[in-house]
């Protein structure tokens, strides 16, 4: 028999509101072990005593069985003095000092909720609002730290003796599971009207009552974990068409949500990887291709034109005995109106949602946060993010270096996210949206305000984008008593993409988007930099060309097309071409402004050379959301088709104050290609994955020649342009034949979501290096 010890354990991460301590106390009281388990502002600590092979048997289950919602950080040990203790207790909250316990992000139903769920005999049988230590809303209904049932939206629901029991028995698996509730204390779920009027139906169940709407091809507004979504039929072209009107939302996909992975399987095409991440408790939108059924079940105008679509499974119990009952895809859209934010309170969803939905599925627990539902996809056989909110936020990303500082970066301003630093954790936000009216920026500031008390990060360092005009940059200069960092945005976008795969760098960046504020008179986007955290140096870029009209040019693909031919063509484009024709009217005024620099900004952005390249094969030549042209350019182009275009020729020369040499590169020469394919009569869908090619074989040669010049053998790749998995695949796997490690993006977005987290950590960098 060996030595009886007693060790001090402490556990960082995502411990409180998990089920932690009793897992603990499970865990102690199986190998007879002695001693006490405890939350407190750090998170758990325990003392465990017995025999030493015991207790360092209990230190390896803690990890190995630690609850599904736990994320362990670090686990540190202490010796103390055996004092002959039998029996294992759990102690009571100790409230105050530094808040440093993680709060978790919501998690979807788990299979013991969703099997009391099913069983006539449980007390919560068919009950809306089941949930337990392992599973249910977390992030989106704390109000405050420490994470008690006061601290939340349930506050005003008093357990009863039924639910109490539960909660204070560190047995069952329900102890301390702050949102614990039942049909006879807990949130309710009623039916409405428009007006917010209960619907009274011939079926007295509301679950029942709303399936039958959606079945007769209504639109349902249906609250949920973060906010409202809008749900109609997915088989239903009717609904579908009439939810896409009144949302005045034109082509930009619906999600779909479907029962379960057969019904998923039976409308996609799912690998291993989709698979898993469709039963994450993350839930999140999983972007899948289509499969050949999908066109017999799912309407036309739920993802127009679009091989891919995005789907999710049920995530509350709500959701799951809808689709139950329905036994049908539905389209489970966000609540809103064209580009505002989704509503996700419940006088505020009447009032803007009541022109939208036909009726309202609504319920009594408050949402505290407005979370967007996250959407991934799996690239070349991981997941990758492109946006990351419920089931993600708030948990941090421990990083590898610790910030010096608390830093706030405030991000950019389409996709918007912020990002609290401290230590080694860096806190990305939920998404918060596009930063151009007023509610949105008040989910900005306010968003800012309570991650800041949960965290208790009281920021010194305050990063943004050197664009003035962003909303966040503005904000960010009306702080009092901070140190301002400004963060180019290009140099974000690979930082992130650095601290993505823990990596210091320096490599060599791709940065691919379609704007970004760069240098004087030039918006930038198709950017080719040497990069470490701290600083960078520009030393190649796509040869700038004319936006005629500025912004408008971003809304009408057609107008990059014509600056794009004129030059590729100084003597004026071939005859022939059916996008002059499509817009002969305005052509020769579009010439002019950019051949006179009227109004018409130069840029070198790779998403505006896709858009040329969209228009001139006639996929688009004015869009509805951002990226929607380069997005159907991908969709075009033929996946057996191998050959590309050639790499354009690049120039190189060494501007007065520059440090390194320029490589230029002609992406013009790449639509003379596609013009001229097209005059020969290729096929649109050879052309359009010959241009994809001929991009990808300008960045590795780029690649190499930076390698050649700089000894960099590392290439991260960022920015929205890389969404593109044609692009991204083709490239990655081009330059890793070459010899090149290649960084992508998994945890965080590519395109702006992840701008935050980058300025953070180039903040950080520069604050260790002593210089900001
Ligand atoms: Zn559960
Ligand atoms: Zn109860």
């Amino acid at each position: 028999m060996s030595e009886r010890v007693r060790t001090a354990v402490r556990v960082e991460g995502v411990v409180q509101g998990v089920g932690f301590r009793p897992f603990v106390y499970g865990l102690a009281i199986s190998l007879g072990l002695a001693g006490v388990v405890g939350n407190d502002v750090d998170g758990v600590f325990a003392e465990i005593e017995g025999d030493e092979e015991t207790v360092s048997k209990f230190l390896t289950l803690l990890r190995q069985q630690a609850p599904p919602l736990a994320n362990i950080e670090r686990v540190s040990t202490s010796a103390r003095q055996p004092t002959g203790a039998t029996g294992f207790v759990i102690a009571t909250s100790l409230p105050g000092g530094e808040r440093r316990a993680l709060v978790s992000a919501d998690s979807a139903t788990c299979a013991d909720c969703l099997g009391e769920l099913a069983d006539p005999a449980d007390r919560r049988y068919r009950y809306p609002f089941i949930n337990c230590t392992n599973c249910g809303p977390r992030f989106t209904i704390v109000m405050d730290v420490p994470y008690d049932r006061p601290s939340t939206t349930m506050r005003d629901f008093a357990m009863c003796a039924a639910c109490a029991t539960e909660y204070h028995d560190p047995a069952d698996r329900r102890f301390h599971a702050q949102p614990v509730c039942c049909p006879a204390c807990g949130p309710r779920l009623s039916l409405t009207d428009a007006s917010g009027s209960p619907i009274f139906s011939a079926v007295s169940d509301p679950i029942a009552a709303a399936g039958e709407l959606i079945r007769t091809g209504q639109v349902l507004a249906v609250k949920g974990l973060g906010g409202y979504h809008l749900m109609v039929d997915a088989g239903n072209e009717a609904a579908a068409g009439a939810l896409r009107a009144r949302k005045h939302r034109e082509d930009k996909p619906f999600a779909v949500m479907v029962a379960d992975m057969a019904a998923a399987r039976q409308l996609c095409e799912l690998d291993g990887v989709a698979e898993r991440l469709l039963l994450s408790p993350r839930r999140p939108i999983v972007l899948v291709p289509r499969g050949p059924d999908a066109i017999n079940r799912i309407a036309a105008s739920v993802a127009p034109g679009n091989s891919h679509l995005g789907v999710m499974l049920p995530y509350t119990p709500v959701h799951h005995l809808l689709l139950e009952q329905l036994g049908i895809p539905v389209v489970a859209t966000s609540g809103n109106v064209s580009d505002e934010p989704i509503a996700f309170r419940d006088a505020e969803a009447l009032d803007r949602l009541g022109r939208v939905a036909d009726a309202f599925l609504v319920h009594d627990r408050p949402i505290h946060i407005r979370t967007d539902d996250s959407v991934v996809r799996a690239v070349s056989g991981k997941a990758a993010v492109l946006r990351r909110s419920r089931g993600y936020a708030p948990e941090p990303l421990r990083l590898r270096h610790a910030f010096p500082r608390p830093v706030l970066a405030c991000g950019a301003e389409l996709k918007s996210t912020f990002c609290l630093g401290k230590e080694n954790r860096a806190f990305v936000s939920h998404h918060i949206g596009d930063l151009e009216n007023a509610e949105t920026l008040l989910s900005f500031t306010g968003g800012i305000d309570h991650f800041r008390r949960l965290f208790d990060i009281q920021p010194q360092l305050v990063a943004h984008d050197l664009h003035p005009d962003y909303l966040s940059t503005k904000y960010a200069a009306d702080l009092d008593a901070v140190e301002l960092v400004g963060v180019q945005h290009h140099h974000a976008h690979i930082a992130s993409c650095l601290a993505d795969n823990d990596a210091d760098g320096p490599v060599i960046g791709v940065a691919f988007d379609g704007t970004g504020y760069g240098a004087a008179e030039t918006i930038w986007g198709g950017e080719f930099l040497i990069a470490d955290l701290a600083d960078f140096e520009r030393v190649g870029f796509l040869e700038p060309v004319p936006m005629p009209g500025g912004a408008a040019a971003i809304r009408n693909p057609w107008r990059m097309a014509a600056a794009y031919l004129a030059a590729a063509y100084p003597g004026g484009p071939p005859d022939g071409l059916a996008v002059r024709a499509r817009n002969e009217q305005s052509w020769p005024t579009v010439i002019t402004m950019a051949e006179r620099s009227v109004n018409s900004p130069m840029t070198s952005s790779a998403g505006r050379l896709f858009d040329a390249a969209a228009a001139l094969l006639g996929v688009r030549d004015t869009i509805h959301y951002e990226g929607q042209a380069a997005i159907e350019l991908e969709q075009l182009a033929d996946p057996a088709e191998l050959s590309g275009y050639p790499a354009p020729s690049m120039m190189s020369a060494r501007p007065a104050g520059a440090n390194l040499a320029h490589l230029r590169v002609e992406g013009a020469e790449l639509i003379r290609a596609v013009a001229e394919d097209l005059i020969a009569g290729t096929d649109r869908r050879v052309i359009a994955a010959r241009f994809h090619r001929g991009v990808a074989a300008s960045i590795v040669s780029v690649c190499t020649a930076l390698r050649d010049a700089h000894g960099l053998a590392t290439v991260a790749l960022s920015g929205g342009v890389f969404q593109n998995l044609l692009l991204t695949n083709e490239v990655a796997r081009d330059l890793e034949a070459a010899g090149f490690q290649v960084l992508t993006h998994s945890r965080v977005p590519c395109n702006d979501g992840g701008i935050s987290l980058g300025q953070a950590v180039v903040a950080a960098a520069r604050d260790r290096r002593g210089t900001l």
